[in-house]
């Protein structure tokens, strides 16, 4: 038994208590409160008078990218794909898991205990159930040739279940998921809803995405040509992402979308009302030119948001509290208190963990906390200063 004491410990679904203590035993919290005189057994560490925050949830990374950072540099949305495709083509598995073990250690020492990681080889799952990480793995199909929908879902359905068994009992669990609106059909995409999936998908990233989903041209045309899919007959639906994404029967409360950039009042009032999670990843999108999210009016219409990191393809690091502190930079209307928790409960809730997000008894024992030099006067604000989280974990 541990007792952890912080100038701030923010539960999240509880007010932010000063002078905080937090009791932790076997892996869970036991007690969280004022830091009182009564002397409970156990080992006190004094983290000093910073603020300790629950985990931090990425609700939308890539592990398996983790090789191409700095090889995929900050591009135009379309030629940053295309160069992605390239840079892929001679991966190896000892590569993606290489770097995917130090990119883990990495999310874990800025404070992330769980993520959802989109990944297609699903190679690292073993160095995922090692460490720290509690990871929802989105098994990422791509498939946009309508004539092979069945095909690719029953080889994605054959490829699950051949999964060891083991790897739930390491905090890892496989969803089947979509790549894009403009790389899986919308067939499939149903085929996928009819299932009761898909769990993510890349939507409202980009101009072209929408261009394409709206009446079938822009750059998305020539992309698809090259991979040898120019016969697909597409002429859009005059439609946005989100609504497409809707026509398609994918929109439900088991969805995290990642990026919702190009999304008016319209969509967000759909999203909403569907109870769809919207993952914001803000530097990847400024890094690829797409712009940021309307986060005010995604705000304001209620939409459940989370944050992500996206990969290391298109994002400086996986440093899931530097996503919030951008937004918190271009968005200082919205309430700090707000970003910490879609940092926190929101992915938490986005993932379907219960026992990640906030600090609660029966919660797990895994913290950021971000250190501070004297007292601190708001924990939000200061979580959200620009100073690095550093992760704790108690197993
Ligand atoms: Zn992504």
């Amino acid at each position: 038994m541990k007792r952890l004491r912080a100038g701030w410990v923010v539960p999240v679904d509880a007010p932010p208590i000063r002078n905080g203590r937090v009791v932790v035993d076997r892996g869970r919290v036991v007690r969280v409160g004022p830091d009182d005189a009564d002397a409970p057994r156990g080992t006190a560490i004094d983290l000093g008078s910073g603020v300790l925050l629950p985990g931090l949830v990425n609700a939308h990374t890539h592990l398996e990218l983790s090789h191409l950072a700095g090889v995929v540099g900050p591009a135009p949305f379309v030629p940053w794909v295309r160069a992605l495709i390239a840079a892929r083509a001679g991966e190896t598995p000892e590569q993606v898991r290489g770097a995917a073990r130090l990119a883990i250690a990495a999310a874990c020492t800025s404070g992330t205990a769980a993520v959802g990681d989109v990944s297609n080889g699903l190679y690292h799952l073993p160095d995922l159930a090692a460490s720290h990480l509690r990871a929802v793995v989105f098994h990422e199909l791509i498939g946009w040739d309508p004539e092979r929908a069945e095909s690719s879902l029953a080889w994605a359905r054959a490829r699950l279940a051949d999964l060891p068994a083991e790897l739930a009992a390491h905090g890892v669990e496989v969803r089947p998921a979509a790549h894009a609106p403009y790389s899986v059909s919308p067939k499939l995409l149903a085929l996928m809803a009819a299932e009761g999936g898909p769990a993510s998908i890349h939507l409202a990233e980009s101009a072209a995405e929408t261009r394409f989903l709206l009446d079938g041209g822009g750059e998305f045309v020539e992309f698809l040509a090259e991979r040898g899919l120019g016969h697909v007959p597409f002429a859009g639906g005059a439609r946005s992402p989100v609504a497409h994404a809707g026509a398609c029967g994918i929109l439900h409360p088991g969805l995290v979308i990642a990026h919702g950039v190009q999304t008016d009042a319209t969509d967000h009032a759909r999203l909403a009302e569907c109870g769809v999670h919207v993952a914001l990843c803000a530097r990847s999108n400024l890094a690829l030119g797409n712009g940021l999210p309307p986060l005010p009016a995604l705000v304001a219409a209620g939409v459940r948001i989370c944050l992500g990191t996206d990969s290391l393809a298109s994002a400086p690091s996986l440093d899931l509290l530097a996503e919030a502190v951008e937004l918190h930079r271009a968005f200082p209307q919205v309430p700090a208190e707000f970003l910490v928790h879609a940092a926190t409960l929101g992915g938490a809730t986005a993932l379907g963990l219960a026992d990640h997000g906030r600090i609660a008894k029966g919660t797990r024992a895994a913290f950021a906390y971000v250190a501070a030099d004297g007292e601190v006067v708001d924990p939000f604000h200061h979580a959200l200063s620009g100073a690095s989280a550093t992760g704790l974990f108690f197993e």
